[in-house]
């Protein structure tokens, strides 16, 4: 059987071999030319405009210039080696006996020089373009009184505007325009071949690394790539999705699609092939979600629960608050799975302080009223200490037996807790991951809460999953703080039922931000000793980022050193909490400020998840411009909780980027959490919501962005939800293509039904 050239082997493009080839793998992921023409373009640069040298400003983005060359000057370690003088004309300017420079170079000795400055011309100024690299091919193309195309990105040297290393394109010949409308559009339409010319006006700028530039893969050399690949290919595509789908979706084919996003023919057609890929992409991972969910819930029966239960009724009217209209939505939302005779697999979205941990309670007495044990388990030992001591002050007025279970659990301890599992004597069991192990085992586990998700692995989930004994699953209710937008969320759980605590308890006090730099420390320092004087307490927070541990845990020391000094004791008492002591060192610690006894607790970003000292009221947060937007904010819900001002300290060096004074600035002017995950995702991209080392997405979108494409993704997922509700298992013939394409390997998520 004839192998279709999408499969080829990517060395054996035009233009790319055996070497380029390994790069290509290496740094793309790219093994064949299907893999190439799915690699898109992730922006376009009009090539129909040239931009007067006089107006060139030097944060402009790419721009082009159309300009004749006046003079080139070489420079060695030394100095100048050679220069053209402004007329044309060579000039031994060295004086040292290295030759002239000559129109081709030929006695220039090249490998001394470092760099060459060009001067270039037109009609409106002048303007220096620089060049370290393949100095000597380009010196022997830029000939003095030659006019060029110029492209690339002004800087500013020394003052100046330039560019340096541009692309450098023969100017066009006066007949052609390179004006939209002298295009000729083939008769029939859509062209069979793509051929890269001047007619074309906007070029693909590909994803690309310092390694594939050195390696001659410079952006004109992969759209050259593209052109070869596609043009090879195009015969071979073969459409994903169905035609019947296609109309109705208005999408264009896939080949129209292939050749516009790298080729565009004009605007309009871009943006029709843009949507059409984003569309395909979310559309297909939607579908592949939502498949399992389908197929999950048909087959899983989940243990009905259709009371509430005295336990439930108790606790609530004992509760020292009333609900908050959110709350109360979200356990109606609960309590309707929990009756449905089916498995609950919902995801419990909350801001820091929303209250989770009550809808939790009440949650889990539902599962005890109808007989049923609920086990909570939290991400870190001192979560889980935090969370026993709130729950079992809920619990009083109901009787019902609350346990914890941890680590660091004592032997005798463990062994009454098992045996008050298995026999059912325990309602309520809190713990860490200590609760997943293999012998501890349940009479019969109902329902299970998962506190702060994502810190837990998969395996473990798993593990949770299948110890009820029943027969059937229990319910998961899976509860977060990290605010994922709405439409990442869908993404992210594509099988989960997604409730929102969207509202505050009444009368939380908002944070005043501060965002501070190395200089004003002396200001901090004084303002920490104010705060203390007052009685409050205060958290100084240092990063923890997995890459760089080493030199955190040096910054650690180092600023604990320093506050040691600044605050000593007497009177101060500093504690610090970080993820080398062991569990007891921290809980000694922790306990020491959750107790009023030490005033300063430094620590890692360990405390970023849930710990509640209602007295701490001040958050410093350093080198505040290291953190996510998401991490920031869930840190900073660590204060605000009592009933006193609370302030958050944003310190960062003095220099800072762009994009960090952006990010710190939001931080300081809005306290909404969705917001701010919004404009993360914007930012960092998905991944990074979820911790450095996790890449969130349960398979990698390469066009569409979760973040900027949300509509697109709505109406994907409410045609994945359409089709699946007529065709659950996609055996109808229309729905064949469909069906092949998520059998292919990228599709093959993780079970997440068997997850959570
Ligand atoms: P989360 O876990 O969502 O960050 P918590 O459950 O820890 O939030 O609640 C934060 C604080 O708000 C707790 O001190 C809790 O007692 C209080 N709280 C919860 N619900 C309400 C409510 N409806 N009204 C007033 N206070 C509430
Ligand atoms: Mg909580």
């Amino acid at each position: 059987m004839e192998r279709s050239a999408l499969e080829s082997d990517i060395q054996f493009l035009p233009g790319v071999g055996p070497k380029r080839a390994e790069l290509l793998r290496k740094e793309l992921g790219i093994n064949t030319f299907g893999d190439l023409i799915r690699l898109y373009p992730f922006r376009y640069i009009d090539r129909s405009s040239i931009v007067p040298i006089r107006e060139i400003r030097p944060d402009m983005a790419y721009i082009q210039v159309k300009a004749r060359v006046l003079a080139r000057e070489l420079y060695g370690s030394a100095g100048v080696i050679a220069a053209d003088n402004i007329y044309g004309q060579n000039q031994d300017v060295s004086g040292n006996g290295a030759p002239a420079a000559t129109g081709s170079g030929a006695d220039i000795r090249f490998n001394l020089v470092r760099r060459m400055r060009v001067v270039v011309e037109d009609a409106t100024g002048r303007l220096e373009l620089v060049f370290f690299k393949g100095i000597k091919w380009m010196y022997g193309k830029l000939e003095p009184g030659k006019e060029f195309i110029f492209f690339g990105k002004p800087t500013v040297f020394n003052g100046l505007v330039n560019i340096v290393h541009p692309e450098v394109d023969n100017a066009p010949d006066r007949q052609s325009t390179r004006s939209g409308n002298a295009r000729q559009a083939p008769a029939g339409g859509v062209r069979n071949t793509v051929q890269q010319t001047d007619a074309l006006t906007m070029t693909g700028v590909y994803p690309s690394t310092e390694r594939l530039k050195n390696g001659g893969i410079t952006g004109k050399a992969m759209c050259r790539m593209q052109e070869h690949a596609l043009n090879a290919c195009l015969p071979d595509i073969e459409e994903t999705l169905p035609v019947w789908f296609l109309k109705q979706q208005g999408l264009v084919p896939l080949p129209f699609a292939l050749k516009n996003i790298h080729f565009p023919k004009d605007q309009q057609s871009l943006e029709r092939a843009r949507y059409r890929l984003k569309f395909e992409e979310l559309f297909f991972l939607q579908l592949s979600l939502l498949k399992q969910k389908y197929i999950h819930s048909r087959d899983e029966h989940g243990i009905q629960m259709p009371k509430v239960g005295e336990a439930f009724n108790r606790c609530y009217e004992a509760l020292p608050f009333p609900l908050t209209g959110a709350q109360k939505r979200v356990i109606t939302e609960i309590r309707n799975d929990m009756k449905s005779g089916h498995q609950m697999n919902r995801l419990l979205q909350g801001d820091v302080g929303s209250g989770k941990t009550m809808v939790a309670v009440l949650t889990a007495l539902i599962a005890i009223g109808n007989g049923y044990q609920a086990c909570i388990m939290a991400p870190t030992e001192v979560l889980a200490q935090q969370h026993f001591k709130n729950i079992s002050k809920y619990l009083e007025p109901t009787g019902v037996r609350v346990a914890l279970l941890t680590g660091s659990s004592r032997t005798a301890e463990r062994r009454e807790i098992h045996a008050g599992l298995e026999d059912g004597n325990i309602g309520i069991i809190v713990g860490t991951h200590a609760l997943i192990e293999d012998d501890v085992l349940f009479r019969n586990l109902g329902l299970a809460i998962v506190d702060e998700q994502h810190r837990f692995g998969v395996e473990q989930r798993a593990k949770l999953w299948r110890k009820s004994a029943c027969g059937m699953p229990p319910h998961i209710l899976v509860m977060t703080a990290t605010p994922i937008p709405r439409t990442l969320a869908m993404t992210l759980y594509g099988d989960l039922d997604v409730s929102v605590i969207d509202e505050l308890p009444p009368g939380r006090k908002p944070v005043q931000t501060i965002h501070a730099s190395e200089n004003r420390r002396p200001a901090l320092f004084k303002f920490m000793r104010d705060q203390i004087a007052l009685g409050r307490q205060i958290f100084v927070v240092y990063p923890l980022i997995f890459e760089s541990e080493k030199m955190d845990y040096k910054n650690l020391e180092n600023g604990y050193e320093q506050i040691a000094k600044a605050f000593p004791f007497p009177p101060y008492r500093t504690a610090i909490v970080h993820g080398k002591q062991s569990n007891e060192e921290k809980k000694f610690n922790m306990d020491a400020f959750a107790a009023g006894r030490a005033n300063i607790l430094v620590a890692t970003s360990v405390i970023e998840v849930g710990v509640d000292v209602p007295n701490a009221s001040v958050m410093v947060i350093e080198s505040a411009e290291r953190f996510g937007l998401s991490q920031l904010h869930q840190l900073r819900g660590r204060v605000g909780r009592g009933s006193e001002k609370s302030y958050c300290v944003l310190m960062t060096g003095q220099k800072l980027s762009k994009e960090s004074r952006h990010r710190i600035q939001l931080m300081c002017s809005t306290e909404n959490g969705f917001e701010l995950a919004e404009e993360d995702m914007k930012m960092r991209g998905p991944g990074d919501l979820e911790g450095t080392q996790q890449s969130g997405l349960p398979i990698s979108l390469n066009i569409a962005s979760l973040a900027k494409d949300g509509l697109i993704l709505n109406v994907a997922r409410s045609c994945a939800e359409a089709i699946l509700e007529e065709d659950p298992t996609l055996s109808l013939d229309k729905n064949l293509l469909l069906m092949q394409e998520l059998k292919k390997d990228k599709y093959n998520i993780k079970d997440y039904s068997k997850i959570s």
